[in-house]
Order: structure tokens, then C-alpha cells, then sequence
């Protein structure tokens, strides 16, 4: 029965595309997309859903955009619904967007984006699993305050803790202006989610693993969970202003990235474990191998698996690098992504070296 009633179906979409040129409606466009810059390889995520019956979509560490596909009942001269009637030339300036629709969905598109700014275009494949995923993640976030830094937006159950907490991050704004120069800095969101499902749906990273609570997800903006949730889960309390604090080194450090650059994980959580928030370990030598002499290299920090080393051991990079060569030298370590040839004007083994002799007499 079931079969029938889909070919059934199947019939009178395909027909009504290719002969009376139906146009879809904008809840055939709604879905999750695994997306990438060649075809079938995709490696991040895209989520398109409808707000009061307006069709948006999110991609990794963008804001929501909204896609109006008709103009005056037609498809607008940029969208496509083959790829043969896409004319481009080199010195095109224009976005267009390939929709490939079956079954009554939008299956697969294409951004072209101009060869000027990209040499690479967008290939967008539906994640069937993840359809009913593709929804509004802010409906929820019905609270907002604002302060001359930070803009808030949260749910009912977040409302008691986030007024406090903007004036501490006020105040903290004023010291890391002078740290890291911070002339004009824009005005920074914080969204808070009220569950981990919304959470990670926030940020395209549905199922992701519960530890994973927070993320600058641009240089102007951060989204959380919310900390009473967080502290079920962790067992333990997880204060706002200290993840929010974490999260926002964070977003200072990719204001000085260009977007292609990736820190290191050790210069990225390093800095944001020490001016944000927080030391992992009072004593780096409580760590096993730590107290085995088993001493990681700054390149096995950045290829460490479980990811925890860069935590583990960060904060005691960045005090140690600010305690013999000073701040200064952390700020060109931003500039020159980690270079420590550059920055430090040492080879790398030398400073892994002196890093690891600065912790011994430390604190062993
Ligand atoms: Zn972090």
C-alpha cells in the first residue's frame, strides 16, 4: 500500500515540474544539506528551515540568511533549476543557486559563487535522517537584553542568571580592550539554548557529543547551552560568566584571523583558557603523562586525538611564553598564527625546551 500510494505520488510531482512548470512551494526547499566545496565530498552542514512562512538558511559560522527564491511568481534571474541554463563568466560577481528537486524536495544544489572571491563553489546534498531537524532554532529564545558590549538572547528558564552576568562581562570588557587592542569592537550575541538537541541543532552539529556545549560561532557572535542544563550534565557547576568569558577570547582571537586561517589548538585554547576561562589543573604534574616525563611536543599537542591536550597544557604555554617574553609576544603570536620562529625568535624544539623546564622548576 505503502509503495503505491509514493509512486503515486512520485507521478504527479515529476509531472508537475516538467510540464506545467509548478514551481515548489518553499517547504519543499526545507532540510538539513551536508554540504562541500566538491561534489560529493561534503564536509559541513547547512540547514534550511521556515520562520513565520519565510524560508532561511544557515551554514557553519554564518548568520541566518533568508532566500526568497520568487520574484513576481517566477524564480529570480539567479536561481536555477538546471544546470545547463546557468550562463557564468569569469568576471561574474553574482551568487547563483542550482536547486535540483526530486521526490517533491529539494534534493541537491549548487552554489556557483564568483571565481573573483572563490575558487570553489558549494555542492549541497539532503541529509534524509536529518529532516526533521530542519526547523527554527531560535523559537525558543525568547528573552533578550542588551548592554553596550554584548546583546543576549535566551529562554524564560536563563532569564535569572544573565543580567549579573552582562555587568561582569562589562567590566571584564574593559581589561581585555587594553589586552588586545580592541578599538570599536562590534557588539557581541550570545544565544543560550535551553536543551543540548536545540544546541547543537544551533550550531548544525545534531547528535554531537554531550561535552561539546559552547562555541564562538563568529567572531560577533556565541552560542551555548544553558549553564543549568550544562551543570546536569557535567555533574558539576558550570558558572555563565566564566563559559561566556571562554567563549569570548574566542571570538576576540578569530576578529584577527583572516577566514581561512585555523590557530593552533594550543595558541586557541591556550589564550582563551587564560584570559577567558579556565585553568584545567592547579598543577600541570597532576596529569599521568606529565608525571611520567612523557612531555608532548607542540605537535603532538595539535595532532592529540582526544583533543584534551591543548586544554591540558594551553594555559601553561601562554603564562609561560607572557612570563619570559612578555604579552607583546603573545599578541604577535595571534598575528603570526602560532609561528614561534617569528614571534619568539627561537626554533620550536628550543621553546618546547624551555616550556617544559619552566614547568618543572615551577611545579614539580
Ligand atoms: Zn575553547
Amino acid at each position: 500500500m505503502r509503495v503505491v500510494q509514493k509512486i503515486f505520488f512520485l507521478l504527479i510531482s515529476l509531472n508537475g515540474f516538467s510540464q506545467s512548470k509548478t514551481l515548489p512551494s518553499l517547504d519543499q526547499f526545507v532540510g538539513y544539506y551536508s554540504v562541500g566545496v566538491k561534489p560529493n565530498k561534503p564536509f559541513f552542514r547547512s540547514r534550511w528551515y521556515l520562520k513565520e512562512d519565510r524560508l532561511f538558511i544557515i551554514y557553519d559560522s554564518d548568520i541566518d540568511r533568508e532566500l526568497e527564491p520568487y520574484e513576481n511568481g517566477i524564480l529570480k534571474p539567479t536561481i536555477f533549476l538546471s544546470e545547463e541554463e546557468v550562463k557564468v563568466t569569469d568576471t561574474d560577481s553574482t551568487y547563483y543557486l542550482v536547486l535540483n528537486f526530486e521526490h517533491d524536495k529539494l534534493q541537491s544544489f549548487r552554489v556557483i559563487r564568483p571565481r573573483k572571491e572563490w575558487s570553489t563553489d558549494l555542492y549541497g546534498y539532503r541529509n534524509d535522517r536529518l529532516n526533521e531537524l530542519a526547523i527554527d532554532t531560535e523559537q525558543e529564545l525568547t528573552e533578550s537584553s542588551k548592554t553596550t558590549h554584548f546583546e543576549f538572547a535566551y529562554s524564560k528558564s536563563d532569564s535569572a542568571l544573565v543580567p549579573n552576568v552582562a555587568l561582569r562581562l562589562e567590566e571584564s570588557f574593559k581589561v581585555l580592550t587594553k589586552d588586545f587592542q580592541l578599538d570599536d569592537f562590534p557588539v557581541t550575541s550570545i544565544k543560550i539554548y535551553p536543551d543540548i538537541k536545540t544546541y547543537h541543532n544551533a550550531v548544525l552539529t545534531p547528535g554531537a557529543p554531550k561535552w561539546q556545549m559552547g562555541r564562538a560561532w563568529d567572531e560577533n557572535e556565541i552560542r551555548m547551552l544553558s549553564t543549568i542544563v550544562a551543570s546536569e550534565i557535567r555533574e558539576e557547576e558550570v558558572d555563565l560568566y566564566e563559559m561566556i568569558m571562554h567563549e569570548f577570547i574566542h571570538c576576540i582571537h578569530l576578529s584577527k584571523l583572516s577566514n581561512t586561517q585555523r590557530a593552533p589548538g594550543w595558541l586557541w585554547e591556550g589564550i582563551a583558557t587564560y584570559k577567558g576561562c579556565c585553568q584545567w589543573t592547579d598543577n600541570p604534574f597532576q596529569l599521568d603523562y606529565m608525571k611520567n616525563g612523557n612531555y608532548p611536543s607542540l605537535k603532538q599537542i595539535e595532532k592529540d586525538r582526544t583533543a584534551q591536550l591543548k586544554y591540558d597544557l594551553g594555559y601553561y604555554i601562554i603564562t609561560s611564553i607572557e612570563e619570559k617574553y612578555g604579552w607583546d609576544a603573545v599578541l604577535d603570536l595571534i598575528k603570526t598564527n602560532g609561528d614561534i620562529k617569528r614571534s619568539l625568535n627561537v626554533s620550536v624544539k628550543q621553546f618546547q625546551k624551555e616550556f617544559y623546564a619552566y614547568l618543572e622548576e615551577k611545579y614539580k
